[in-house]
């Protein structure tokens, strides 16, 4: 059953459903529901977002410490955290998601799966409990901006499986470019009526990258998926970012600050390949 165009039915008219009662009484308001339910819910999000990152901030030091050095791969000291949010543009606020979405501590958990696993003893609102459940595979992944849609968001490619999603944040649109890559944690919230595919916003600053970085960040990760398959041949890109997600930010922490250099991203693709996969450096990568 399909519902019509926005606007052509009046409130006394039939309903497009056929039940034989008139539109205000049926299915305008269920829709009416639906929307202001769903509004609700992009209210929680920024609510459940401070939860999390408040818990980040007071997890166990030594967790923190581990994820710190595995994250920034060494080239900073932990006591710099602070300095991060200047010296690598929202650094520090970029490493806490990063954190809380994806490091896993000693049981396995990441810190949101932890949390949606005791919601029940907690204090999060319902609505909360019913955006939580959908967070926990959320890991940092790179997408391309594909369209803007000005004060409204973008359309986003994940530069992985080529994946397109609706990033609803007009926020955030207006920070970005189009054929930019960004670097960041893409949280599933509210569903339009009519769709079947969630709305997305961003979790946490991400990384903005210009658009040349696209395809070789695409073969980067693909050296890194083909050295995962040597250890596991059946894992995919979903295993690559639930283990691995933090070489995203690697390579981002290689980029140059000022004008684009394509030679020093080549020369960081080839050392990668050189350092994973050894002899084989010349073999071509099969997956995208
Ligand atoms: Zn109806």
């Amino acid at each position: 059953m399909a519902r019509p165009g926005a606007g052509k039915l009046g409130r006394n008219d039939p309903c497009y459903c056929g039940s034989g009662r008139k539109y205000k009484d049926c299915h305008l308001r269920q829709e009416e529901e639906w929307r202001s339910q769903q509004l609700r819910l992009r209210n929680a999000q920024d609510d459940l977002i401070k939860r999390i990152m408040n818990l980040a901030i007071n997890a166990d030091a030594g967790d923190l410490q581990t994820a710190f050095d595995r994250y920034w791969n060494g080239r900073y000291r932990f006591e710099q955290l602070a300095e991060l949010n200047t010296w690598e543009g929202y650094g520090a606020d970029r490493f806490m998601t990063w954190f809380a979405f994806d490091y896993r501590q000693a049981d396995g958990h990441t810190l949101v799966s932890r949390l949606a696993a005791t919601m029940d003893e907690r204090d999060l609102t319902p609505l909360e409990r019913q955006l939580l459940p959908n967070w926990i595979d959320i890991r940092l992944k790179p997408y391309r901006v594909e369209r803007l849609h000005p004060n409204a968001g973008a359309d986003i490619r994940n530069l992985l499986t080529d994946e397109e999603l609706i990033l609803a944040d007009s926020h955030a649109s207006l920070r970005l470019e189009l054929g930019e890559v960004i670097v960041g944690h893409l949280v599933p919230v509210d569903t339009p009526l009519g769709r079947n595919t969630p709305n997305y916003y961003l979790a946490g600053p991400a990384a903005h990258l210009t658009p040349d970085t696209a395809e070789p960040l695409r073969t980067f990760a693909n050296i890194h998926l083909v050295a995962l398959r040597r250890e596991r041949p059946q894992a995919g890109w979903s295993d690559l970012v639930r283990e691995r997600s933090e070489i995203f930010n690697h390579f981002v922490l290689m980029l140059p600050t000022d004008k684009p250099d394509p030679e020093r991203i080549e020369r960081f693709v080839a050392e990668t390949r050189q350092r994973l996969l050894g002899e084989e450096a010349e073999q071509n990568v099969e997956e995208r």
